[in-house]
C-alpha cells in the first residue's frame, strides 16, 4: 500500500434503493410519491429566467424558510433547510454529535446513521427493538452524546405517540435528541410542538414523501435558535451555498398549497389502508404502518423469492439483507392502479407455490 493510500478515508457507503429505469416498471422500493409535485411547481420550473443561475442562490434559503415559516406557524430563526433531510441529519450530526459518549438509535431504523457516525467518528449504540419492532423507551434513559428517533420509524413503519418522544425527551435533557420525521405526514403526530418547551430538541422532516420532490433535494428541521444558528454555523463552514436557487423557488411553491399537500397525502392514506386489506386476506403479516410503506412478511412464503418474482415482472421493491429483517419486504404505497398490478402479483405467486406445494 502506498503512504498515500493508508491515509484515505475508510467508509462503508449507505447504500441508496436502486433507481432502475424502465417504462413500464412499478416502482415501489424507495418511498416515493406516486402524484406529482403541486401544480405551482411547474409553474416555477416553466417560468424561470435562465439567467438566473448565473448568481449564487440565497445562502439562507430565505424564501423557502419563509413559506415553512409560515405553513407551519413557527419562526424563521427556527428554521434550518438542507439539501435532502440526508443533509440535514448529516449537518446535525457533526454539529451536535461531539461528546465521547455514545450517541444511541435504535438497531432496526435508518441505516444511514451508523454511517454518518462512522464517517465522522461519533462513538453509537444500537439498542435493539422489541420482538415487534417497537422502540424500548427505557434503553435511552441512560447516559448517552445524544440520540436519534425515526418517528415513524423506517423501515418497520411504526410510529409512536407524542407522549413516547416527550418521555426521551424528558429523560435526556443534557443532548440533543434529533427526531426525523421522514414520513410523519402519513398519520403521525409531529414533535414540532415541542420545540418550545424542549431547547435541545431537533425535528427533521424532508419534501421527498409527502411532498412528491425526492428529485429536488429538500429537507429542512425545526428547533429552538440556538440550534438553529449552530447548525448554520457549521454549514458555511462548509458550504455556504448548499441549496439551488430551483428547489429554494420551487419548494417555496409546493409548500404554498396547503390544499394540495392535504389532497395527496389523503390519496395515499387511503390506498394504504386499502392495501393493508388486502394483503391481510393473503396472509400477510405487517406492523401497523403510519407511513407511505409496508413491511411484509409471510409465515407460508420466503419474501426473497417473492422480491424476485416481483422483479421479473419490473415490479421493484425493496429487501434488506441486514439481521432481523431478512424476512420482510418494503413496499412503497403507489397509486391504485399500481398497488392493483402489485397485489395481482403477488396472488399469482400464491397460486404458483400452491401448484407447487400440491403437486409434490
Ligand atoms: N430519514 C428517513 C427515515 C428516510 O427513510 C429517508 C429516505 N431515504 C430520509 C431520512 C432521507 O430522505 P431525503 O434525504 O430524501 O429527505
Amino acid at each position: 500500500m502506498k503512504p498515500w493510500q493508508k491515509n484515505i478515508r475508510k467508509v462503508e457507503p449507505y447504500i441508496p434503493g436502486e433507481q432502475p429505469d424502465f417504462n413500464d416498471m412499478i416502482k415501489l422500493n424507495t418511498n416515493e410519491n406516486p402524484y406529482p409535485p403541486a401544480p405551482g411547481v411547474e409553474e416555477v420550473l416553466v417560468h424561470m429566467d435562465a439567467d438566473r443561475l448565473r448568481l449564487y442562490p440565497q445562502t439562507d434559503s430565505r424564501t423557502l424558510v419563509e413559506s415553512l415559516a409560515d405553513f407551519y406557524h413557527v419562526n424563521e430563526d427556527q428554521i434550518f433547510v438542507g439539501v435532502g433531510s440526508d443533509d440535514v441529519l448529516a449537518m446535525a450530526f457533526l454539529t451536535f454529535f461531539n461528546s465521547d459518549k455514545p450517541i444511541l438509535f435504535p438497531d432496526i431504523t435508518y441505516s444511514f446513521y451508523d454511517v454518518w457516525a462512522n464517517l465522522y467518528r461519533i462513538p453509537f449504540e444500537r439498542p435493539a427493538v422489541d420482538e415487534e419492532f417497537r422502540i424500548k423507551k427505557e434503553d435511552y434513559y441512560k447516559e448517552n452524546g445524544g440520540i436519534v428517533i425515526a418517528n415513524p420509524n423506517a423501515p418497520t413503519s411504526i410510529c409512536e405517540d407524542l407522549s413516547f418522544i416527550e418521555d426521551i425527551l424528558v429523560h435526556n435533557q443534557d443532548v440533543v435528541v434529533i427526531v426525523d420525521e421522514a414520513y410523519i405526514d402519513f398519520g403521525g403526530t409531529s414533535a414540532l410542538s415541542l420545540i418550545d418547551n424542549y431547547e435541545n430538541l431537533l425535528v427533521v422532516q424532508t419534501f421527498s414523501k409527502s411532498r412528491s420532490m425526492a428529485g429536488s433535494r429538500i429537507g429542512y428541521c425545526f428547533g429552538n435558535k440556538e440550534l438553529i444558528q449552530a447548525l448554520n454555523t457549521v454549514k458555511n463552514s462548509y458550504n455556504s451555498y448548499t441549496m439551488n436557487a430551483l428547489s429554494i423557488e420551487a419548494g417555496a411553491a409546493a409548500v404554498a398549497d396547503r390544499t394540495y399537500f392535504e389532497t395527496m397525502v389523503e390519496k395515499v392514506i387511503n390506498t394504504r389502508e386499502w392495501v393493508k386489506k388486502e394483503l391481510k386476506e393473503l396472509g400477510f403479516e405487517f406492523p401497523d404502518s403510519k407511513t407511505n410503506f409496508l413491511f411484509l412478511t409471510h409465515g407460508e412464503y420466503d419474501m426473497i423469492e417473492l422480491f424476485r418474482y416481483l422483479r421479473e415482472k419490473k415490479i421493484f421493491v425493496r429487501h434488506f439483507n441486514a439481521e432481523r429483517i431478512r424476512k420482510y419486504l418494503r413496499v412503497s404505497i403507489g397509486t391504485d392502479q399500481e398497488m392493483q398490478a402489485f397485489l395481482e402479483a403477488v396472488r399469482a405467486f400464491i397460486t404458483e407455490k400452491e401448484v407447487v406445494t400440491t403437486s409434490l
